[in-house]
């Protein structure tokens, strides 16, 4: 049941923290077997990063799907306690018998919320929209997407107090907005702890040589997914940033900052799949465009090389093997110039295209911000997951970048570690 409305706490339950694919499939995967759950999540809806994305490789279909299973199940068992807009605070004790507190910041509605959006109508004040990374805005009273679990509208803190809460509260006929809730700190006792607190992305701006933020058709992959979404910015029409003209040449610079020590030493694994799959987006759109992959290394192991060979089976699909090296943009056109060393012929390559796409690598959301918690990080903030800690699991991309059928495996392995300490 959504937000903190039904009892599953006690000894006997199990703390997930993040409700990512991977937090929401160990929250299942334990609740299933008749274990309590209380899944805390700091956004005010599940779902984490795949919720933003157009569709899922290998098999493209779009990641609501799967998301809406997930919601239906969790809507359908008394066990599962979500807590969104929550972070956990302080964890103390041992394997089997934790003392956490929680911190539950308000939304400001409550579950009377049918989500008729009278209060977004009425509301004045419109903010970057930080689903759609800031490429659109919304209104300080919303709904952060169309499939959000909980259904229900969210109140931006920066309004309470002002005349824009006012008018949200009288627009309301469902007396669901309550400007007098306050953040709720308090403690639970569980067995163990499932950490399923992902990834964001490595911050582009950084790569000076790359161009992002100084020339608009730059843009990185996690925004060409907002971009091809029907929800998105553009209503799911592929338009360069600068004049919405369509784009008919794109190029994808795979490993933007990952494999490189001054950035991220790591390969995430993933963005190679990802820009394939975004190809495919750009070609649905326009049969003619022109594509290139620049790439150091192309990276689709295992179950993955179907997907690789049929990308290469696109004509106007290039692979060019060769990292960039320089992105600018032409003044005139506003097009973009990309220098590449051909590692092949060794020889430089100037190309041009509408728009391009970084492929920027996973960064943990632990990389800056320690959890409060008894866990062990490696280098690049991951958790470690080496079997020695006992009572914590992590789970998806917190322990390392994955995709989201690993991240399932990983996740499901992580319940059972944690039901498995419950029942010790
Ligand atoms: C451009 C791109 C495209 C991709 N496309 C695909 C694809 O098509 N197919 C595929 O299989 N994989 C794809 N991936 C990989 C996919 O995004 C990951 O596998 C997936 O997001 C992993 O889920 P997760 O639950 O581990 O992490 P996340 O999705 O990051 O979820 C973590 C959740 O934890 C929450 N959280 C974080 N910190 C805290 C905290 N302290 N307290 C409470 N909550 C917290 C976050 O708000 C979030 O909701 C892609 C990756 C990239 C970069
Ligand atoms: S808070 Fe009230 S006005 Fe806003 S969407 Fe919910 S029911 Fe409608
Ligand atoms: S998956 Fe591909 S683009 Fe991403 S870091 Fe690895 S090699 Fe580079």
């Amino acid at each position: 049941m959504a937000d903190g409305t039904n009892k599953a706490t006690g000894n006997g339950a199990i703390l997930v923290v993040g409700g990512g694919i991977a937090g929401l499939t160990a929250a299942l995967e334990a609740a299933e077997v008749g274990v309590r759950v209380i899944l805390v999540e700091k956004n005010p809806y599940l779902g984490g990063r795949v919720a933003r994305m157009h569709r899922y490789f290998p098999k493209l279909c779009p990641p609501t799907c799967g998301l809406e299973i997930n919601f239906r199940r969790i809507k359908s068992n008394p066990r599962i306690r979500i807590l969104t807009l929550s972070e956990v605070e302080s964890v103390s004790g041992q394997p089997g018998s934790y003392e956490v507190t929680i911190r539950q910041n308000p939304r400001y509605v409550n579950e009377n919320c049918t989500a008729c959006g009278a209060c977004a109508d009425a509301c004045s004040l419109t903010v970057p929209n930080d689903f759609d990374l800031d490429m659109s805005q919304r209104k300080a009273a919303y709904m952060p997407f169309e499939m959000a679990y909980p259904m229900r509208y969210v109140l931006d803190p920066q309004i309470i107090g002002t005349d824009d809460a006012n008018r949200c509260v009288q627009a309301c006929k469902y007396n669901a907005i309550d400007l007098s809730m306050q953040p709720k700190v308090f403690t639970e006792k569980v067995a163990a702890i499932v950490v399923a607190t992902g990834w964001k992305p490595y911050e582009a701006k950084k790569l000076d040589n790359l161009g992002f933020g100084r020339t608009p058709n730059v843009i990185t992959n996690v925004m060409m997914e907002r971009l091809a979404s029907v929800n998105g910015p553009t209503q799911g029409k592929l338009l360069r940033p600068s004049d919405k003209k369509p784009v008919q040449s794109v190029i994808f610079a795979q490993c933007a900052g990952s494999r490189d020590e001054n950035h991220l030493a790591y390969c995430s694994g993933v963005c190679c799949l990802a820009s394939m799959k975004q190809a495919t987006y750009v070609r649905e759109q326009n049969p003619a465009a022109q594509i290139q992959i620049f790439y150091i290394d192309v990276r689709a192991m295992g179950k993955f090389e179907d997907f690789y060979s049929t990308a290469q089976k696109d004509e106007k699909l290039q692979f060019i093997k060769g990292k960039v090296a320089k992105i600018e943009e032409d003044p005139a056109t506003q097009d973009v110039i990309v220098e590449v060393e051909d590692t092949l012929s060794g020889k430089k390559i100037r190309s041009r295209a509408d728009m391009v796409v970084l492929a920027t690598g996973m960064v943990p959301n632990t990389a800056g911000d320690r959890l409060p918690m008894d866990v062990a990080y490696d280098e690049f903030g991951f958790l470690v997951s080496d079997g020695s800690q006992k009572g914590i699991y992590a789970a998806g991309c917190a322990k390392r970048p994955v995709d989201v059928a690993s991240a399932l495996q990983d996740a499901t392995g992580a319940a059972l570690k944690a039901i498995q300490c419950l029942r010790r």
